[in-house]
């Protein structure tokens, strides 16, 4: 249903604005407040004001959501937690003319275990932060969801919101990817999968289209061996991190198994240190040495961006320190927290 009400005028893709927004939030965009803006001021002009008038939808089955995306387009935005939409429509940088808003459709709200651990896209991040299930099969969610925000922006903040955000600083998009988790997309074509390493295509860009919706987060059952850690640096804690890494690998008589090592902040979305993967497959996990040296091969196979936050030789740095510390986390079993305070 689409309630009655004014529509507003936008001649903008929202998906492009929206994606302005975030370009000029992460300093890859000239101010248009300018330098001179206090930070007071430009909170004001970002965050005080009220949304241009929309239409609100608020359908109750993932068939309903597909025919209003196909119908309406760019000019429809998919409303979930809201923690990072409405920000932007508050500052009018997104404008759409209807916001489907889908916590009231049925099942994206369910985790379930069948093998795989399987999160509806609208799961609270902090429910599957508090979840004995995911905490048994995929412990470093709960990890890395400890440094995003604060409670009040996890408590109506959506797994599949920030997955279908795809902030390049965010947590959920570089733990997916070293999970392996495969993301459920439904559309007018049907439904689909994609895995984490196609999904993510670019800076707040996805494999999901405009008129498709993600439904839920599939991470795949760990072998008995497996360990993973989450480490990141922020200027304060809940901030959005000028780099994290996640990492996910087998662990069996002392070597190191198909690691995974997934680094946000380096690029325009999470990527695999495939350098550092090949490397630790070859050699002693028992050597200290081992893990610095994976490190130091992460940080060089990437050339992370500037930003006002800070400069990508840092961002470099970082993840080689990162990488080090995400690896001995996950062997001493600790989430990666105490590592990170060093
Ligand atoms: C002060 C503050 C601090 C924050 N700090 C962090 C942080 O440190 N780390 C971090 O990762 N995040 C942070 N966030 C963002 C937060 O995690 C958001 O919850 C998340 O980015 C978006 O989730 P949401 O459910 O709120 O999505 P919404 O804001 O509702 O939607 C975000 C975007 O995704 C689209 N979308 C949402 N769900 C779907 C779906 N199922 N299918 C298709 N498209 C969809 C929407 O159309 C919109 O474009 C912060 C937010 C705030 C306000």
């Amino acid at each position: 249903m689409v309630a009655e009400g004014d529509r507003t005028v936008c001649g903008r893709p929202a998906l492009a604005v929206v994606g302005q927004a975030a370009l000029l939030s992460l300093g890859h965009l000239p101010d248009p407040l300018g330098a001179g803006c206090s930070a007071l001021t430009r909170s004001a002009l970002l965050f005080l004001v009220k949304p241009s008038r929309f239409n609100y939808a608020r359908p109750t089955s993932v068939e309903e959501v597909i025919g209003l995306l196909a119908a309406h387009g760019d000019d429809a935005k998919v409303l979930a937690g809201g923690q990072s939409l409405m920000p932007l429509m508050n500052a009018r940088l997104a404008r759409p003319e209807l916001v489907v808003d889908i916590n009231a459709v049925a099942g994206l709200g369910d985790i379930e275990v069948n093998g795989a651990l399987r999160i509806g896209s609208v799961v609270r991040q902090r429910t599957i932060e508090r979840s004995a299930d995911a905490a048994r099969i995929a412990p470093i969610i709960a990890a890395g969801l400890r440094y995003v925000g604060h409670v009040g922006i996890r408590s109506r903040g959506t797994v599949g919101g920030s997955i279908a955000h795809a902030d390049p600083a965010a947590e959920l998009p570089a733990i997916a990817l070293a999970l392996d988790a495969r993301m459920a997309v439904s559309g007018p074509g049907g439904q689909r999968t994609v895995a984490a390493e196609d999904f993510f295509e670019g800076l707040f860009a996805t494999a999901v289209s405009a008129d498709e919706l993600l439904t839920a987060v599939e991470v795949p059952r760990p072998p008995a061996a497996a360990r993973s850690g989450f480490v990141e640096i922020a200027r304060r804690h809940g901030d959005f991190a000028l780099a994290g890494v996640a990492v996910s690998f087998e662990y069996v008589d002392g070597a190191v198994r198909s690691a995974r090592i997934a680094c946000s902040g380096v690029a325009d979305r999470p990527l695999l240190a495939t350098a550092a993967q090949d490397f630790l497959q070859q050699e002693d996990a028992n050597d200290p040495r081992t893990f610095a040296e994976a490190g130091r091969r992460a940080a060089a196979q990437f050339d992370p961006p500037s930003d006002i936050h800070a400069p990508g030789s840092y961002r470099k740095q970082v993840i080689a320190v990162l990488v080090e510390r995400a690896l001995k986390a996950a062997i001493e079993g600790s989430d990666g927290a105490d590592e990170a305070r060093r």
